[in-house]
């Protein structure tokens, strides 16, 4: 048991004491000798129980005492610094891994003093604390290998930093001590002034939303340099709800972002490059280089290439002045940097030192303005040409990096894409110009064809020759313009042949123009398809040979019409013979009868009217036949004479009786219509002739009716006279009403039974129709009958002389001088046929002809001619423009002599205008040398 000192001003009873005793705390107190004088329970027990073996009656001394026991042996060594002076020590000591505080204080009066001590046992708290320091210094060290800075800042403007991590220095250039608490700079201060007002609204948004926040924002290091910052962050705020602080995490994204914007412009770049781009234009290049300058700095920039044929550095594009300046003295275009970087290939980034030792070395030559950094890409193109991309900059400040050179590398690579490919594109529009042109210029007509036919380009001729323009045919089918009938059922045959067999060889198709025309093609063309062998377009091309084909069908015409005479003339003869042969054989039978003398004289008298009739039949027939001779031999002119046309239509009347009753037709009514007028004209026309066809006429419509009515009717309309003959006979079927007028053409064989004939008939009346002027038109109805029409041009002599009468005898009063007694006649433009013509039917009267030009066309010729006729005939051909001219000289220089054209082949509408100019006469040509006789002599004794 520990023995401790009594002192009177100590009193164990007391009820402190029980106190103490009863606390978890030693409890001890010592004079100042350092005797203990109380000791607690609790400290007695700690003690004892290691103080074990000690006497314990030995008074405890704390500062002589030489204690086994720990704690005692630490307070003891504590003491001396109360005793010597200290009023009070605290003192935290650790004994086997046990922590203990001691805590001395001073007390008493002054004259006996005593101390009182506690130990209390902190083995927990201080084992709390401990680790609290540890968590600590973790903590601190994991921020400071956080990848960017930690941070806790205040909310206020200047973002006033509260904590900072170690990499403040790394990603700002400061030092934590600079930016905390805003000794030197405040954050805000860092952040790129642009960025600054919109990083506080952001923040601010999100602090008040009680938001984590995530933002990027530029700052300012201390270098200068821009970097990209990304922070995250979030707002604490205190119990009161104000907030205490912001704690988050800033990364420097700089490299991040810088990546961004090198692949942001190579793909805005490669997608420009797609586009139409055409490399003459600034604005290709310009964009390329913003594109550029969102990276790096790219104010300098230059495209250029080496021009080895001219030996010139050439500048496809420059922002760069200065170089633009400094390329004018450049000697040596292979002593340059551009040059270097062309011919070895290899990017070159070079600072001025670099550059110059460069120089030095003799490998380049300096030109103008020398730059802080050169850095130039080579640009290697598919044509040959080498190029390269040149950054320059004069500016120490501003910095070009190993990192720019290689974004700058990726997008030369894009510009020189877009150069390949755009040379290729432009070689493969130039070739598709060249056989686009081959095929638009062809001789023949071009044209492309979808899948299903429809038309996607042709070629001018293809226009030409179907007569359409552009916009009416694309997109139409092939098969709208063939001329076929069921052309679209064809063309779906056509085209499935086509699209089967990949080609089409020369086949002959049928198109129509636009104005309904149809033309022969030949078509020849192929499908042209792609590696797969799928359909791409139908190439197609044709020429137009429907010259050729008409030609062919006019020969086959040709001939079928050849082997059709041939069997013509075959027939005609066998007909002939017949024709010929049964009147002969008549004839020659009744003649032998007649031989008999005692033949009654009544039979005889029947004979003789046979024999007579049959050779009157002969006669017809051989008549046709010399007549149609005589056609075909140009032999056959009409013979115009002046004709009483009441005689003439009275004998008409006759002969058709004759006919009637020849042709034993007594139950078909007869009749002759005519006008009243035409009985009085005068008419100069081969009566002969004009009757043969009429008769024929009648012949035919007798011979093909039975019974009804055949009718002539005559009639004049305007300056034409009609002779109809209108029959109730068979008719003719219309597709033979043409065919009808054809040599040796009848009907029908089975017709021939109606009535004999040659099949001459029609051909030799329209023949001599023609050669009146006139012609012969038919209508007709199989079955009710038929009407054929001669119309013949007719002009009334007296007439027109009549008029000019007066007006001649005027002229041959008034030059008297000129007349002479033997007329004279001039002829001008006459060809040689009709000046014989003329001379033949003047040649017994008393008239001269003098031929107004040596060779019809010399109009001098005729001022120069003394005579002055007292008449012209003046010839027109075709009714050419130059009569005109002719009529007016002539008028003009001979003034009132009369002028009598002669109308050869001229057209009725043109003779119709000719009438009407100034020609005192006119006569048709060919014509009867009475007609013209009679028409000269009206105005010669007029
Ligand atoms: P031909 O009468 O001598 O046979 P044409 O040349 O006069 O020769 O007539 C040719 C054919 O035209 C006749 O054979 C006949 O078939 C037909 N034809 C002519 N006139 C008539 C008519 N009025 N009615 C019916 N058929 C006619």
């Amino acid at each position: 048991m520990l023995e401790t000192k009594t002192t009177n001003s100590y009193n164990p009873e007391s009820s402190a004491e029980l106190i103490l005793n009863d606390l978890n705390i030693g409890v001890f107190q010592f004079d100042s000798s350092g005797d203990i004088v109380f000791l607690n329970e609790p400290f007695k027990k700690q003690i004892n129980h290691n103080i074990q073996g000690e006497s314990s009656e030995a008074p405890v001394n704390l500062i002589s005492g030489d204690f086994n026991h720990a704690i005692l042996q630490k307070i003891a060594s504590y003491i001396p610094d109360v005793l010597e002076g200290e009023s009070q020590i605290s003192r935290d000591f650790c004994i086997n891994d046990n922590y203990y505080r001691l805590e001395v204080r001073a007390s008493g009066t002054t004259g006996q003093p005593y101390y009182t001590g506690m130990v209390t046992d902190i083995t927990d708290s201080k084992h709390t604390q401990l680790k609290l320091h540890n968590r600590q210094r973790e903590l601190i060290s994991l921020m400071d290998n956080l990848p960017g800075m930690a941070f806790r800042c205040k909310y206020d403007e200047q973002w006033t930093m509260m904590f900072l991590s170690r990499a403040c220095q790394d990603l700002t250039g400061y030092s934590t001590d600079d930016i905390l608490w805003n000794q030197k700079l405040s954050y805000k201060d860092l952040i790129f002034p642009d960025d600054r007002e919109w990083v506080n609204n952001t923040v601010k948004k999100a602090v008040r939303q009680h938001n984590r926040y995530q933002i990027e924002y530029r700052i300012v290091d201390k270098q200068g340099r821009i970097k990209w910052m990304y922070e995250q962050a979030k707002a604490y705020v205190n119990k009161e709800g104000e907030i205490e602080f912001i704690e988050g995490i800033i990364l420097d994204i700089t490299s991040r972002k810088y990546a961004e914007k090198v692949q942001r412009a190579v793909g805005l770049i490669a997608e420009m490059s797609m586009q139409e781009i055409n490399f003459d234009n600034e604005k290709y290049f310009q964009n390329v280089q913003n594109l550029i300058a969102s990276f790096m700095n790219a104010e300098y920039l230059s495209v250029v290439y080496y021009d080895a044929y001219n030996d010139q550095l050439k500048v496809l594009y420059s922002s760069d002045n200065i170089m633009l300046h400094d390329l004018k003295e450049v000697d040596d275009p292979k002593k340059t940097l551009s040059y270097k970087v062309i011919k070895e290939s290899k990017s070159l980034l070079l600072n001025s030192e670099e550059i110059k030792g460069l120089e030095n070395q003799g490998d380049i030559k300096i030109y103008g303005k020398e730059g802080e950094q050169w850095l130039g890409i080579p640009m290697r193109l598919n044509n040959g040409n080498k190029g390269a991309v040149v950054v320059q900059n004069y500016e120490s400040e501003v910095n070009l990096t190993s990192e720019d050179l290689k974004s700058l590398e990726l997008i030369v690579h894009q510009i020189s894409l877009a150069i390949n490919r755009k040379d290729a594109v432009d070689a493969l529009a130039n070739r598709e110009k060249y056989y686009r042109n081959l095929y638009m210029n062809l001789p023949v007509s071009y044209q492309t064809l979808d899948e299903s036919g429809k038309i996607q380009v042709v070629n001018e001729r293809w226009l030409d020759l179907l007569g359409y323009s552009n916009h009416e045919v694309t997109g139409k089918s092939f098969g709208d313009f063939w001329a076929a009938e069921g052309q679209t059922v064809l063309f779906r045959a056509f085209w499935k042949n086509f699209i089967n067999a990949g080609y089409i060889d020369r086949q002959l198709i049928k198109i129509q123009k636009r104005n309904g025309e149809v033309r022969d093609v030949i078509l020849t063309g192929h499908k042209e398809t792609d590696q797969l062998g799928s359909f791409i377009r139908a190439h197609l091309v044709f020429v137009d040979v429907t010259v050729v084909v008409q030609a062919e069908e006019k020969m086959r015409q040709a001939k079928e019409k050849a082997e059709e005479n041939d069997k013509l003339k075959s027939a005609f003869l066998a007909n002939m013979s017949h024709e010929i042969r049964s009147p002969m054989n008549a004839i020659l039978g009744f003649s032998d009868l007649l031989r008999n003398p005692y033949l009654e004289q009544e039979k005889r008298e029947v004979y003789i009217g046979l024999v007579h009739e049959r050779g009157e039949d002969l006669m017809r027939i051989i008549d046709d036949i010399i007549d149609i001779s005589k056609l075909e031999a140009g032999m056959l002119k009409l013979q115009y004479e002046q004709v009483d046309m009441k005689k003439f239509v009275g004998n008409l009347e006759m002969s058709c009786r004759q006919e009637q009753k020849r042709l034993k037709k007594d139950d078909v009514n007869v009749a002759v219509e005519c006008e009243p007028e035409i009985y009085d004209l005068n008419w100069f026309i081969d009566s002969v002739r004009l009757r043969q066809i009429l008769i024929n006429f009648v012949n035919n419509a007798l011979k093909f009716t039975t019974d009804g009515y055949v009718k002539i009717n005559i009639k004049r309309k305007g300056s034409e006279i009609l002779f109809s003959v209108h029959d109730t006979g068979i008719g003719i079927p219309k597709d033979k009403q043409e065919y009808i007028f054809e040599r040796f053409r009848q009907v029908d064989l089975e017709y021939k039974t109606a009535g004999a004939g040659t099949g001459l008939g029609l051909s030799i009346s329209r023949n001599l129709a023609e050669q009146m002027n006139g012609e012969i038109q038919v209508e007709s109805e199989p079955g009710k009958g038929s009407v054929f029409t001669l119309i013949v041009p007719f002009r009334n002599i007296e007439a027109k002389s009549e008029e000019k009468k007066q007006e001649s005898a005027e002229a041959k009063n008034s030059d008297k001088a000129h007349k002479s007694s033997n007329p004279q006649i001039g002829v001008f433009n006459l060809v040689k046929d009709d000046v014989a013509f003329i001379q033949d039917a003047f040649q017994e009267l008393n008239v001269q002809l003098i031929p107004l030009s040596s060779n019809n066309y010399q109009r001098e010729n005729i001022e120069d001619n003394s005579v002055i006729p007292d008449l012209v005939l003046l010839g027109c051909y075709s009714g050419d423009d130059k009569t005109y001219d002719h009529i007016q000289f002539l008028k003009k220089t001979y003034q009132k002599i009369p002028v009598v054209l002669l109308l050869n082949r001229v057209c009725k509408s043109e003779k119709d205008k000719l009438k009407k100019s100034e020609i005192d006469d006119y006569v048709d040509m060919p014509t009867s040398q009475e007609l013209l006789k009679t028409v000269v002599e009206k105005y010669l004794n007029g």
